[in-house]
């Protein structure tokens, strides 16, 4: 895709994200919880509204580009053929409930199933992070750079308590610096990108909690894959971790040489 082109989606986007701000205060006052699968499992106005508002800007933009998001069924959409939005309007959904803070939007913008713009909003303290393929990444506007090497021994690492069994949380404990969870999928990994952990998993993401995480990895020499080392399916996701580079195998050799991990 020609760099003009890019160029206009990327300003586009930003301005669209941008009315975000006036728009989610009146949301949260107004916010309404229910539950999906069980009653862990939420969803809000927040989420449903900004992925209407997001599904009404493309309409109006840019017609031909297709959405592929968490609040929808994605039964006609073909996520690897032209220009596909993977979305999540709300990572951290309940962060958002319980503690209005941590939480984030997710979009990847995918052409032929090749990742060419992603962004990963922090409303709550105002951050976006974009990455341009061929470009690098940035936060509101400044340069990100490639994180330094962080050894395990070094590392904060971040997963879910509850999907991993005890005899590997306490290998990965020994192994690390130490552990965090936001409990964003997004932000946990934001933290890897800025350099800040060593290591995110996720037992079992949807492509919208990961669509963005591709194209900050390969800008910035990141590591992003299958919990068995191999390429991951943007399209199907599953299993995953984003690390850096220097402490990735050593994360997964302790995280496949016990009993493993819960889905
Ligand atoms: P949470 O606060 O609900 O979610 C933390 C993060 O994980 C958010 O990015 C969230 O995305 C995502 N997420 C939510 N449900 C998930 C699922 N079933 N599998 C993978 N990611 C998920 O997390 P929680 O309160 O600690 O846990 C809620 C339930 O989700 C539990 O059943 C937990 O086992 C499961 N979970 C599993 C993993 C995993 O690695 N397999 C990770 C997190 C949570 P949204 O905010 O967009 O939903
Ligand atoms: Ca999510
Ligand atoms: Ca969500």
């Amino acid at each position: 895709m020609e760099k003009a082109q890019l160029n206009y989606i990327d300003d586009s986007v930003i301005a669209w994200l941008e009315t975000l701000d006036d728009i989610i205060p009146s949301l949260i006052k107004e916010m309404v919880t229910s539950t999906k699968q069980n009653r862990f499992d939420l969803v809000t106005n927040v989420d449903k509204s900004i992925q209407q508002k997001f599904e009404q800007f493309l309409a109006q933009h840019f017609p031909e580009h297709q959405l592929f998001a968490e609040e929808k069924s994605n039964v006609d959409i073909n996520a690897r053929q032209g220009h596909v939005w993977i979305m999540d309007p709300i990572d951290g959904t309940t962060n958002l409930v319980k503690q209005q803070e941590d939480y984030c939007i997710i979009l990847g913008y995918f052409v032929d199933g090749e990742p060419v713009l992603s962004y990963i909003y922090d409303y709550p303290h105002r951050k976006l992070y974009k990455a341009i393929k061929g470009y690098g990444a940035y936060v509101n506007g400044e340069p990100i750079l490639e994180p330094e090497p962080i050894d395990l021994q070094e590392a904060i690492i971040s997963f879910n308590s509850l999907v991993i069994n005890d005899e590997t949380i306490h290998d990965l404990q020994d192994g690390s610096f130490g552990y965090r969870c936001i409990g964003s999928c997004g932000l946990d990994s934001i933290r890897v990108i800025k350099g800040q952990f060593g290591a995110h998993i996720n037992t079992n993401p949807k492509p919208w909690d990961i669509a963005a995480q591709f194209l900050f990895s390969s800008e910035l020499g990141l590591k992003m894959t299958t919990l068995d080392n191999t390429a991951l399916d943007f399209a199907k996701a599953g299993p995953f971790i984003i690390s850096n580079p220097a402490c990735h195998e050593a994360v997964l050799a302790i995280l496949n040489s016990g009993k493993g991990y819960k889905k």
